[in-house]
């Protein structure tokens, strides 16, 4: 809560703690309710824009606290509207936060990072390379979408766990950040997604607590020893066992899952491929999300052809699910999919 000028951070803190500090400033308690809502529902960046509060507690604001220290180190814009933005926290650390919009939808979806690197190590993503160096606290994650709304003075109405990190590895902020975005910023669980290598006991745990959000799961492979290639957890956690965690999170929630898989050239794309994904997958309440895999810096992976990912797409609406190609987002800026590296470019 306090930074290194002893200032109380008043981004992402909520209505009770809101409140706490009005009463701590020998304010009225309403005044909480007015600060959160310029806050979390006008974005200001200010308090000297807060213009129904009153000078002298303004005055007082200015001196105890600051709105957020979260700090905009490099925007960049694609041609497609999307924005990547590069924070730096505190401590140094920075994480990219991506602003994608869709043409002909209302919907705005942040894309956030829920650790700074990730354990995870994926061989076809960037940030994976970068290795894991912390978990995001909560404030850290909430403050990616308040910085977003400040910056762009619009509102985010859909969120994806897509950044940097593994969510479920930093479960409880993870679960704690959504509570807070849910409740404070009146964000829908329904609008928000949280996209996992497959971490089986906090898949399960997700299924015990009966969350309304969505899972994603990066299945990437129709088998045990193709996925092994690809992404270390599944040594420890094999796809087998995992698609057996998420039929019970299904059964449990009642929610269908989404399927994400990154389609490489003559790794993972071929037509039997599909058919074992359908065999693999009978039963359980799924859509798919093909991603032609995005240049990292590995020159032996490479997208397959459009005509191959319609093949391969096709197959898998035999099994009667609803298979869609993800749209490139902001490739030119290095903000699509497995790009996130927290580096400048
Ligand atoms: N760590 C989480 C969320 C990360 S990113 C996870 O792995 O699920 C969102 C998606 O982008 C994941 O499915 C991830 O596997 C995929 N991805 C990573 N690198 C990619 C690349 N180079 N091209 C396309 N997709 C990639
Ligand atoms: Fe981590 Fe996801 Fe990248 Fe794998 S794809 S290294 S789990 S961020």
């Amino acid at each position: 809560m306090i930074n290194t000028d002893q200032k109380v951070i008043l981004s992402g803190m909520n209505l009770c703690e809101l409140e706490k500090l009005a009463k701590t400033l020998d304010e009225p308690i309403f005044r909480a309710k007015q600060l959160h809502s310029w806050l979390y529902k006008k974005c200001v960046s200010e308090f000297d824009q807060m213009t129904n509060l009153s000078k002298d507690f303004r005055a007082k604001l200015n001196e105890v606290a600051q709105i957020s220290d979260t700090k905009i180190k490099q925007r960049l814009i694609s041609s497609d509207g999307t924005i990547k933005y590069l924070l730096e926290f505190s401590d140094g650390s920075s994480v990219e936060t991506v602003l994608m919009r869709f043409d002909n939808r209302p919907n705005l979806t942040a894309c956030v990072s829920s650790q700074v690197g990730c354990p995870v190590g994926c061989v076809f993503c960037a940030t994976g390379e970068r290795g894991f160096v912390r978990n995001l606290e909560v404030r850290e994650i909430v403050d990616q979408i308040l910085t977003i709304q400040r910056d762009t003075a619009l509102e985010v109405t859909n969120i994806v766990y897509m950044g940097q990190g593994e969510p479920l590895l930093n479960y409880d902020n993870v679960i704690n950040s959504i509570k807070f975005v849910n409740e404070e910023l009146e964000i829908g669980m329904r609008r928000i997604t949280i996209s996992t290598s497959g971490i089986i006991p906090q898949i399960l745990k997700l299924a015990d607590e009966n969350r309304q959000l969505t899972l994603a799961l990066s299945l990437h492979a129709p088998n045990h020893e193709i996925r092994e290639k690809l992404i270390p957890v599944e040594k420890k956690y094999p796809l087998e066992e995992v698609v057996k965690a998420l039929r019970q999170l299904t059964q449990k929630t009642g929610r269908r899952v989404t399927i994400e898989y990154v389609l490489i050239d003559g790794v993972n794309d071929a037509p039997e491929h599909a058919k074992e994904i359908n065999y693999l997958l009978k039963g359980l309440n799924y859509n798919v999300n093909l991603i032609p895999y995005n240049s990292v810096n590995r020159d032996d992976f490479k997208a397959p052809s459009v005509k191959k990912v319609n093949i391969f797409k096709y197959i898998l609406e035999q099994s009667g699910k609803k298979v869609t190609v993800r749209l490139e987002r902001g490739s030119d800026i290095l903000a699509a999919c497995g790009q996130l590296s927290g580096k400048e470019v």
